[in-house]
């Protein structure tokens, strides 16, 4: 099962005719994870296509209204489609009070479970897993209390290698299972199969990390080394750094320096400042930092 990553949504601050606000969705492990929730998150899935009503987690970074104000419009809608199934929301504290308050004087009436999941924590932690994928926060540095978020498939099965087990009738569809886990076969006259012979290491475990709203901070590297992708905000070029500290932001540059650092697969830029006309400008100031820097295209569905 392949990952992929949908973004919907990259720009900073207000909508416009061509540009959305953060938004993100990502197919991992057959879970729809929804990253951040700017106003339209909706919409843009629809024109995306995706299955919408198959995302049963939504992780917030912060409370500001370019990351989150896509949600109770999406709830609402969720309701008249029909859900009946719990949604989690993982989001900083503040999400339910906030979100509650709308649902309470607009008498929206859910019909679903909402699961809060509020985050206060200022240090990585993990804040859901399953059998096929763990996600951990990534504490930021923002003007308010911010987390990017890792995904993390787990290590995956063996892979059966079939033409091996046929040469052993032995060998029965029940034992499979202890096959993709790793364990060797013994034959009825005691000879040990080892598993290696019988199977195939296992595809590689994907990994994501989402992080935006942010200065520069390093101390992130070493909770998202390796990662196969990066997306690290960068609202403007380092020419601008002394606004991007001010507004609580990094650079092309040093999004390009934390990938870098982390060294990740790939890095995608994002968040920018609807001052640049042409975003190419981001790639100049990165790649000479980080080559396998690229700019995000809205509503491509991206195989990491
Ligand atoms: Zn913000």
């Amino acid at each position: 099962m392949k990952t992929y990553l949908t973004i919907l949504g990259f720009n900073s601050a207000i909508p416009t005719v061509n540009s959305s606000p953060t938004s993100q969705l990502l197919e991992m492990a057959e879970r729809y994870f929804l990253i951040d929730c700017g106003e339209g998150t909706q919409v843009q899935l629809r024109k995306a296509k995706a299955k919408f009503a198959k995302i049963d987690h939504i992780f917030i970074s912060h409370l500001h209204g370019d990351h989150c104000f896509g949600l109770p419009g999406l709830i609402a809608s969720f309701r008249l489609l029909g859900r009946e199934k719990p949604l989690h929301i993982f989001a900083p504290k503040g999400i339910k009070q906030m979100l509650e308050t709308i649902f309470e004087v607009t008498q929206t009436h859910k019909g679903f479970e909402v699961i809060y999941h509020e985050l206060e924590g200022h240090q990585s932690e993990k804040i859901f897993e399953d059998n096929r994928v763990e996600v951990y926060t990534i504490p930021l540095n923002h003007r308010i209390y911010c987390n990017g978020y890792l995904f993390r498939e787990k290590p995956k099965d063996r892979a059966l290698n079939m033409e091996e087990i046929a040469k052993y009738p032995e060998i029965e569809v029940c034992d499979y299972h202890h096959l993709k886990k790793g364990k060797d076969f013994t034959l009825s006259d005691g000879y040990v199969l080892k598993n290696e012979v019988l199977t195939n290491p296992p595809k590689p475990s994907v990994s994501y990390a989402f992080c935006s709203d942010t200065r520069y901070k390093e101390e992130i590297a070493p909770i998202i080394k390796g990662v196969d992708l990066l997306y690290h905000e960068a609202t403007f070029l380092h020419d601008l750094k002394e606004m991007a500290d001010y507004t609580g932001h990094a650079t092309a540059q040093e999004a390009a320096q934390i990938a870098q650092k982390a060294n990740v697969g790939k890095l995608i830029l994002g968040h920018f400042s609807n001052r640049y006309k042409d975003k190419t400008v981001f790639l100049d100031e990165a790649k000479p930092i980080f080559k396998e820097t690229y700019l995000p295209k809205a509503l491509e569905r991206v195989e990491i």
